[in-house]
């Protein structure tokens, strides 16, 4: 029996002039991730992307899971592929739901005519062939508002498709069709999940991450490393940027008191990461800070550091709590990652009682006594990019 994978649009289907744009790195980022599996045709109509197996023993379950992977689809199902013949449809629902519809105690059937020329109506369809599958299963009853199993029949141009389950996929919009971002990645729970949630909206995200050797050790980088790695299942490709930030907060130390060191250090971070945005044509910066998490993601706190930016900060988990948090850590697969133990930065230079609501004026003039351009130029330019490509 020939299968296919039906994959239908979300929010994109909504686009209007854009949709087609939409469709077309949306096609692209489908093509990429199921090349390796085998041969496909790929046809696109009325909001609805058929990808059809043009060899034998293709893994359409993996296919389907490197789907669910894709923003700007909304669902995905594996459907059988029949005649525009009603004789044929119910012949082959038979045999193709017979599984289903055995596990199962209450269905219904719902059918869409995209091809009105089609000799049944949709309230006939449903009825012929619920009354048939009802024959086959006598155990089942039918329920129309809330069935465990709708089977659906779609009579599209060239054929119709029968299928039963639609699974959910990865919603938002295809990463691209929204412009760059430049994510301040940790070795922590939120920022990778941070970089999924903005890569949900379309954009690309490239990473920034930085290190204090000796103070923070190679395992430390390597599990940042791991971290970028693993989000490129949603996110695409991302170029990483790992910026040498001892030299930056031994100044710190030594030249700003104490108590505002965490906050002119977030300054800092956020002043490298402009600039390497600028070269990177990255139009705003993600981090996964939530209000009241810590010291510094206090309101106060963060005032003073978005008054260091240039271009927008989106913090996209701001309203989110931390349980909230690691739910989405743990679907994206990052959670074991992001709780290994080794040191960030931030944390070996914590200060004990940072201010929790510093006054923006001292802080720039703490920041401004000091004196950090040379430093700041000098670790822009010994930055190191590495590429993270998506494995396919
Ligand atoms: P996370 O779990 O993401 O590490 P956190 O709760 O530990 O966050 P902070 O350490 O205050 O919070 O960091 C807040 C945000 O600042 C992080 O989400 C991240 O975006 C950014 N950040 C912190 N440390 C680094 C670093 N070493 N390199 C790049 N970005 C960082
Ligand atoms: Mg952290």
């Amino acid at each position: 029996m020939n299968e296919l994978i039906l994959v239908k649009f979300g929010e994109m289907a909504l686009k209007g002039l854009n949709k087609r744009t939409f469709e077309s790195i949306l096609m692209k980022r489908i093509k990429y991730r199921l090349n390796k599996l085998g041969k496909f045709t790929y046809t696109s109509a009325q909001s609805t992307i058929y990808i059809d197996p043009q060899e034998d023993g293709i893994d359409l379950d993996e296919a389907i899971s490197r789907l669910q992977k894709i923003f700007g689809i909304a669902s995905i199902c594996r459907a059988c592929v029949c005649e525009k013949d009603f004789a044929d449809i119910t012949a082959k629902a038979k045999v193709y739901l017979e599984e289903t519809l055995e596990d199962a105690r209450t269905f219904k059937v719902d059918a869409k005519r995209a091809d009105k020329t089609f000799c049944m109506k949709t309230p006939e369809i449903c009825a012929e062939l619920g009354g048939i599958l009802l024959a086959q299963h006598p155990h089942l009853k039918v329920d129309v508002r809330n069935p465990e199993i709708t089977v659906m029949v779609e009579i599209r141009d060239t054929n119709a498709y029968v299928h039963a389950r639609k699974l959910k996929g990865a919603g938002g919009l295809p990463v691209g069709c929204s412009g760059k971002a430049m994510l301040l990645l940790s070795g922590g729970i939120d920022s990778p999940v941070a970089g999924y949630m903005m890569a949900k909206r379309g954009i690309s995200v490239s990473a920034i991450h930085f290190v204090s050797p000796p103070y923070t050790s190679d395992r430390a980088l390597l599990k940042v490393e791991q971290l970028c790695q693993k989000i490129t299942d949603y996110c695409g490709d991302i170029n990483f940027y790992c910026v040498p930030f001892t030299e930056i907060q031994e100044e710190l130390k030594r030249r700003c008191p104490e108590e505002y060191f965490t906050i002119i250090m977030r300054r800092l971070m956020m002043e490298i990461a402009q600039r390497i945005c600028e070269k990177e044509e990255c139009l705003a910066l993600i981090t996964g800070e939530s209000v009241g998490q810590v010291a510094s993601q206090t309101l106060h706190a963060m005032v003073c550091t978005d008054a260091a930016c240039r271009i927008p900060v989106f913090r996209p988990l701001i309203g989110m709590d931390k349980t909230e948090i690691i739910e989405i850590a743990r679907k994206i697969d990052t959670f074991d990652i992001s709780i290994l133990p080794y040191e960030d930065c931030c944390t070996v230079f914590t200060p004990k009682h940072p201010k929790i609501r510093p006054q923006l004026s001292e802080i720039e003039e703490a920041q401004n006594a000091a004196g950090f351009e040379e430093l700041i130029e000098q670790a822009v330019s010994e930055t190191v990019l590495k590429r993270f490509r998506l494995e396919v």
